[in-house]
């Protein structure tokens, strides 16, 4: 319990907050902290939403229409990461919903599932300015958002799209063309690195090679499942 808070405000002070006003007269913590039982994921999902929301920590919040937080199961054994909101995005506060997104809703239907069984997010919540690659401290910035939703939600499988998905969340520099399709670890949790479905716009001959991907994908998720 105690390393759980102590877990909790680490969280909080990485968000940027500095102070913690607890003059309200209400007990924030119970007496009895055993019988403290964890809010639903749809809860602490939306409560770090209310956060983020309303983030300034970098200079994307000055150009965006809206945070772009994710969306999909709270539950969701399988999860993508993108990188950062387009136009549309920014227009509807949803992820991957542009050009690039309907080659990913159509990966997702060709691996018999729906937007709604999975998990959808980006490591940058505000969309750069013209589509731009975002920027070291911006990526920075932002990461504890991702890696707060993955902790919260705890798929048994994370799909990263493209470079800077898997860079930021592993926080560590690879080669996208010689880590694709091998299985990496993110605190336990299997890592699956893919091309960005713009790339595959792009350059559709390496849909082969997304697909062989997302089949190691199914297979592990269908293993976990006989397990
Ligand atoms: N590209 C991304 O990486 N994320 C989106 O949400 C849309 C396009
Ligand atoms: Fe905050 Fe991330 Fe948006 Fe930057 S990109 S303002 S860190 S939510």
């Amino acid at each position: 319990m105690t390393e759980d808070l102590v877990r909790e405000l680490e969280l909080l002070r990485e968000f940027g907050f500095t102070h913690l006003d607890i003059s309200g007269g209400q007990a924030i913590l119970p007496v009895q902290t055993d019988k403290i039982v964890c809010p639903p994921q749809s809860d602490l999902l939306a409560g770090l939403q209310a956060v983020v929301t309303v983030c300034e920590k970098c200079r994307l919040s000055k150009s965006r229409t809206q945070v772009v937080y994710g969306v999909g199961s709270p539950n969701a054994d399988l999860m993508f990461i993108g990188e950062a909101p387009g136009r549309e995005e920014d227009i509807q506060g949803e992820p991957f919903v542009g050009r690039a997104g309907q080659l990913l809703t159509d990966i997702i239907k060709a691996m018999k599932l729906t937007r709604d069984d999975v998990y959808i997010a980006n490591v940058i919540k505000c969309r750069p300015p013209e589509n731009r690659n975002p920027e070291q401290d911006e990526l920075d910035a932002c990461r504890p958002y991702i890696r707060r939703q993955v902790e919260i939600i705890q798929p048994k499988v994370i799909v990263t799209l493209g470079r800077f998905a898997l860079q930021s969340l592993l926080e560590k520099s690879y080669a996208i063309s010689s880590v694709r399709g091998q299985w990496l670890d993110y605190n336990g949790t299997k890592v699956m690195p893919t091309y960005h479905p713009a790339y595959l716009l792009r350059n559709p001959a390496a849909k082969k090679e997304v697909w062989a991907d997302m089949k190691k994908v199914i297979a592990e998720l269908e293993r976990d499942e006989s397990l």
